[in-house]
């Protein structure tokens, strides 16, 4: 981050922090918001004890007789600890259960609800570490939060902006009420969260070799193919996409050839805790698209946008040049006669000198036309992004980021478009469990 940024942001959280200062404001109004502002912590102090009350009598009274039995007889330590950034960003000791592991283990945090060293939600918990301390600076102003955005945002891999712009998000954000909605979306996070992610860079799945690395590296890496002119052929796959897998040969066959395959989806980061391969980030074409569109603006590649209904993809262009002054190479629908026409749409591309093609069919029409053309197309990133331009074209709305962290964007999916997509996300889900399931039991035990 910049330091004018930071000197900004610090600014402005000086602000929210302490009110809004001097002139302007009659006496009444600041004591209405004082008051307010009182009441409103008062409340989640509340609410903190009670919760802390809870946990301390239902789980940590019970975790503590059953580990002082099992560990003191054997004379090994009940508890171990852990230094972290406090408010203010002084060092803060946090106690866990020694040699115990996810959820359980830091059940000792809630005890810090009562002496207010910890909230219930805020900012992430980080390891202590001096030189670190003035980058945590403003940081360190909230609370940390045993719940934090980041961590909710981790269990579902979909914290691509990064830890730090992450936490400035949660603390211009910050309120009893967003708080409160924090938590209710740290429950199901519980389900998937994961404390390391595994460090193998690919993750096996039903016998395709899929790329386990977070947006940035992904997006490191198109740059490096697009320096090199190393043409690339990069395709998203989600549950839908791995089960047409098995059944569509050619599409799978286009699945291998291509160079790097990513995973797209709550489905494939519960796959990969399936099979003991954690994924680092879940990545998508839709969130991939400003971390694209940025880099290709500061490297000066243009983009060609193929595919969707008449117009959408003009307007997906005008979109994504606005928000990020990238050049857009051209743009055209994608529902041309595959047989007859594609060689004019191919020179069509190949005259406009784009770096790097998207193209949205849908899977797996756009992979199959990709690995097929791949030859005669000149653009160096050859990328396959489904309906990636109905969302930037405003035709699609995505689903609201909180239900994207709870892993639920394919239930809104289904709301929008019952018709078409009950039968890929009600069968295709559970379905592409058990496909999971049984290569997991049956052809993997047979390869490894
Ligand atoms: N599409 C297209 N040409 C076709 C069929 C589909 O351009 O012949 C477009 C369609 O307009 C939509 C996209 O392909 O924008 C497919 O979207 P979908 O959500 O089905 O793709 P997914 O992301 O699920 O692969």
């Amino acid at each position: 981050m910049g330091a004018n940024r930071s000197a900004q942001e610090a600014r402005a959280l000086e602000k929210r922090l302490g009110g809004r200062s001097k002139g302007g404001r009659s006496l009444r109004r600041r004591l209405a918001f004082a008051a307010s502002t009182a009441l409103s912590e008062l409340i989640v102090r509340m609410i903190e004890i009670f919760v802390a009350l809870a946990v301390t009598l239902f789980a940590f009274v019970p975790v503590l007789l059953a580990r002082l039995a099992l560990r003191l007889p054997a004379g090994k330590p009940v508890f171990s600890k852990r230094t972290v950034f406090g408010q203010s960003g002084k060092p803060l000791t946090l106690l866990s259960f020694d040699a115990l592991s996810g959820e359980l283990a830091t059940l000792p945090w809630f005890l810090e609800l009562f002496t207010g060293r910890l909230a219930l939600a805020g900012t992430a918990i980080r390891d202590w570490q001096p030189a670190a301390a003035p980058e945590q600076g403003y940081i360190s102003m909230v609370k940390p939060g045993i719940i934090s955005l980041w961590n909710v945002r981790q269990s579902t891999r979909i914290a691509h902006e990064g830890r730090e712009a992450t936490e400035w998000e949660y603390i211009f954000s910050k309120h009893p009420l967003y708080d409160f909605l924090l938590i209710l979306r740290a429950l199901p996070a519980l389900l998937f969260s994961e404390k390391e992610a595994s460090p193998s860079p690919i993750f096996e799945l039903l016998d395709l070799k899929i790329d386990n690395i977070t947006m940035h590296e992904a997006v490191r890496m198109i740059y490096q193919a697009l320096e090199q002119k190393r043409q690339s052929a990069i395709f998203f796959v989600n549950p839908d996409c791995m089960n047409q897998s098995v059944t569509d040969h050619d599409y799978r066959k286009a699945l291998m050839a291509a160079d790097h395959i990513l995973p797209d989806g709550i489905g494939l980061v519960i796959a990969g805790k399936m099979l003991g391969t954690p994924l680092r980030e879940n990545i998508n074409g839709t969130d991939m698209l400003p971390f694209l569109s940025t880099m290709a603006a500061d490297e000066k590649y243009s983009i060609f946008l193929l595919g969707g209904k008449p117009k959408v993809a003009e307007m997906a262009a005008d979109t994504i040049a606005q928000n990020y002054g990238v050049t857009i190479a051209g743009a055209m629908h994608g529902y041309f006669d595959r047989e007859t026409e594609s060689a004019k749409v191919i020179e069509e591309i190949n005259n406009s000198k784009a770096s790097i093609l998207l193209v949205a069919f849908g899977a797996p029409l756009q992979e199959k036309w990709i690995v097929r053309h791949r030859a005669e197309l000149r653009p160096t990133i050859l990328m396959g992004v489904g309906g990636l331009f109905d969302f930037y074209s405003g035709n699609i709305q995505r689903a609201p980021r909180w239900m994207r962290e709870i892993g639920l964007e394919w239930v809104y999916r289904i709301l929008q478009e019952p018709g078409r997509m009950w039968k890929r996300y009600v069968i295709g889900n559970p379905l592409f469990l058990y496909r999971v399931m049984k290569w997991r039991v049956f052809s993997r035990s047979t390869n490894h």
